[in-house]
């Protein structure tokens, strides 16, 4: 259907549409009209992705000076092929309308692991390998060894890519990855690289948060996005925790062990250099000695996204003379390796600033700050320098100078925790540094600051408000949506109490009282008994979700089946785990879900302390409100699970006193919150179970399209109705 969007022609490639897709659609378009970034949350299942797409595109096709790329963030591979597949089909759909084919190129940039076709290469099964094989067969020095004696392997995907395949972007269309590997057997290019190259010319580009996130990637794969991109992360609800983990570092001794290896491999292959081609060191010395200019001049362009690993000023600046011969260098690294084993050895926690360490690193062996913050750099230099082969030997090396970079570049928004063992085994020694980023929105800061519009969304953001603050940015606009329902098919409750009255709760006081844990076990064997897809507990089958992925994809795989044939099962997952935020569970495969207890996270975490501290000093967030914030998302993405869209239908539980209390409910997301009845509140076992059967028996009625249409599915009639609009534009005000 065409759409009228506040005076933007969109076409939408189905015949119905949910109010609320329009409501998202309006929403979004303001928010590309003023240029700015927005956070908008609506249920899972209800058309988000599509909604995006279309209006997105619309807005391409009518103002490209205005927005020139979308840049599509998911979390996962499946989730990114589905925005493919679904842009496919809006295309098709234009080529239907319009009667010919959209001038635009659309596709996914994954791994190497997942776009390789070189024979032996592609069947390595772990990505770091793949990786390291790449390089060994496609870097500079490696093919210009090959120049030299052809006796040297190269990839002839990557060689033929680049002889041709720099001059022929690619045609129009979307690529999903079967697509890009197809093109790239067609033409006998590296689909690999011929995807990175073509995502500055394609219109479309879907891939991870880390390309954009993760400064060590970013810079090398995202630098030449331009200002005028919309970016979209979609599943944004943990965007924090993957800014933070992208700038922290974690070391330990196995990692230094290692370090020790790669740097005798270097010692070794300097001496080997020094005899067979001394000029290649010299040449490098100078080019140190010009210092790392070049690449200053690519970032003044303001082509580049600016990389907050090493600010501007330290690209102006000449290496320092102690680190420039590789033989000081591989000296002043094993100097800092040595130390960080040396700081390992203790008995109880240590934690201090960045600044305390550079103290002490100065102290101990005298070590400045600012050869620290080159490290990195030189250390790919001096690879490049030594033409090592694989890099991916080089890993723990890469981390340490990655370390000591950030140590010495951030003093702020970092900390730096020495525990003598790891939190899960504490009477194993196994000590661990962790160089722990506090503040997300470092790592986010570029993005927001070099692209005009990024959008921030997902099923659940509430309370919407907490995101502005963590990552530090002022968005033009935030709304949470409701969902239109032709039948109420979710039904949340909180179970307070057990049938003999003693109160539910799985805070740590009560944690242990048998009554509480006999409570729960009733709730589970009860509701068990009457949810559908099997009867009784005793012949229901259960499964767990254990630390082990692939025990627990086989457990996910049986728990499947068991629904599957209707004999139905029970599966026991852990809040914050794969299962409970990565699986849909589509209709009878989650019929309910019962939340025992609220999510908290390990409070007792040193760093997590530390981020509190943080956030409450430099944010002024209250403890208390960052832990229920957390708390109640991953609550919200747990119960979420039950309901994929609007002909599903599933009983969310949320077992815990605490649950009741404003400053918890309020938190749920607007979605769940307006059908959470006051009565329902303050259930003990019994009575939950008496709803749910009730409910259940309404559920199980045929339910039609015919029953949706006009309030919650609406054909293009329907929506252009005077009264609808009227409707649909009240809810948005609410929202
Ligand atoms: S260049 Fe491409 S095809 Fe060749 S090994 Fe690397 S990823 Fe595989």
């Amino acid at each position: 259907m065409r759409l009228n969007v506040d005076g933007l022609e969109v076409l939408f490639p189905y015949d119905y549409i949910y109010p609320e897709q329009f409501s998202y659609m309006m929403e979004l378009k303001k928010a590309l009209d003023a240029k700015g970034h927005c956070m908008l949350e609506m249920p899972s299942g209800t058309g988000k992705t599509v909604s995006l797409l279309s209006l997105i595109i619309a807005y391409l096709n009518v103002y490209p000076h205005h927005i020139s790329k979308l840049v599509y963030c998911s979390r996962t591979l499946p989730e990114m092929e589905k925005v493919l597949a679904e842009l496919a089909n809006l295309m098709e759909y234009y080529e239907k309308q319009e009667g010919q084919r959209q001038k635009l190129v659309g596709l996914i940039l994954s791994s190497r692991k997942n776009l390789c076709i070189h024979p032996t290469v592609s069947k390595e099964k772990e990505g770091k390998i793949v990786d390291g094989r790449c390089q060994s067969l496609t870097a500079s020095y490696v093919r210009a060894r090959h120049q030299r004696d052809k006796s040297v392997q190269v990839c002839e995907y990557y060689e033929n890519f680049d002889l041709n395949g720099r001059e022929f972007p690619l045609p129009p269309g979307i690529y999903n990855l079967n697509a890009l590997k197809n093109y790239g057997q067609e033409k006998g290019w590296c689909p690999y690289f011929t995807a990175r190259f073509a995502i500055s010319h394609a219109s479309i580009v879907v891939y991870s948060y880390h390309y954009l996130l993760d400064p060590k990637i970013a810079e090398i794969v995202s630098k030449e996005l331009v200002k005028s991109s919309v970016v979209v992360f979609d599943e944004a609800h943990n965007i924090d925790n993957v800014c933070i983990d992208s700038m922290s570092v974690k070391i330990n001794r196995r990692i230094l062990d290692k370090c020790s290896n790669n740097i005798q491999v270097l010692e070794k292959t300097i001496d080997n250099v020094k005899e067979s081609d001394t000029n290649k060191l010299k040449e490098e010395y100078y080019r140190l000695v010009e210092g790392l200019k070049d690449a200053s001049v690519r970032r003044e362009t303001d082509l580049v996204l600016a990389n907050p690993v090493l600010p501007d000023e330290i690209l102006q600046e000449a290496v320092p003379g102690n680190i420039r011969q590789a033989q000081h260098f591989v000296a002043f690294l094993k100097k800092v390796v040595e130390y960080i084993k040396m700081r390992l050895r203790v008995q109880h926690v240590v934690q201090e600033s960045p600044a305390g360490f550079l103290k002490d690193i100065h102290g101990k062996i005298c070590i400045d700050r600012k050869p620290l913050r080159f490290c990195a750099e030189r250390l790919a230099s001096l690879i490049k320098t030594l033409e090592l082969a694989d890099l991916s030997d080089f890993t723990p090396l890469v981390m340490i100078t990655h370390f000591a970079t950030l140590v010495s570049t951030y003093t702020k928004g970092f900390t730096i925790i020495i525990e003598p063992f790891d939190e899960k085994s504490p009477t194993v020694s196994n000590p661990i540094l962790h160089f722990s980023c506090l503040d997300s929105s470092l790592a986010i800061k570029p993005v927001f600051n070099r692209f005009q519009s990024v959008v921030i969304t997902s099923g659940t953001l509430s309370p919407l408000d907490m995101y502005p603050k963590i990552l530090d940015f002022q968005p033009k606009l935030m709304t949470s949506f409701t969902m239109t329902l032709a039948r109420q098919c979710i039904l949340p409750m909180i179970v307070s109490k057990g049938n003999d009255q003693v109160a539910m709760s799985s805070k740590y006081e009560t944690r242990e009282d048998i009554a509480v844990i006999r409570n729960y076990g009733n709730l589970l064997v009860e509701m068990a008994a009457i949810v559908p897809d099997g009867m009784l507990l005793k012949y229901k089958l259960l499964f767990i979700e254990t630390q082990d992925a692939a025990e627990t994809s086989l457990a996910l795989f049986n728990y499947i089946k068991a629904c599957e044939n209707g004999r139905g099962a029970v599966l026991l997952s852990v809040a914050r785990g794969k299962v409970s935020e990565g699986v849909d569970f589509d209709h009878h495969l989650g019929r309910a879900v019962l939340m025992f207890g609220i999510p908290y996270v390990y409070t007792q975490s040193r760093i997590l302390k530390a981020r509190l501290e943080y956030l409450r000093d430099n944010f002024q967030i209250k403890e208390n409100d960052f832990l229920t914030f957390d708390a109640m998302r991953h609550a919200a993405q747990c119960v979420g699970r039950a309901l994929r869209g609007k002909t599903d239908y599933g009983i969310m539980i949320f077992a815990d006193k605490r649950f009741s209390r404003s400053d918890k409910r309020n938190k749920l997301p607007k979605w769940i919150q307006e059908h959470l009845r006051d009565s329902f509140c303050n259930l003990s076992v019994e009575e939950a179970v008496q709803v749910s059967k009730k409910w259940l028996k309404h559920m199980a009625q045929p339910f039609t399209r015919e029953d949706q249409l006009g309030i919650s599915l609406l054909t293009l009639e329907q929506l252009q109705n005077e009264d609808m609009q009227k409707k649909i534009f009240q809810r948005a005000q609410q929202a």
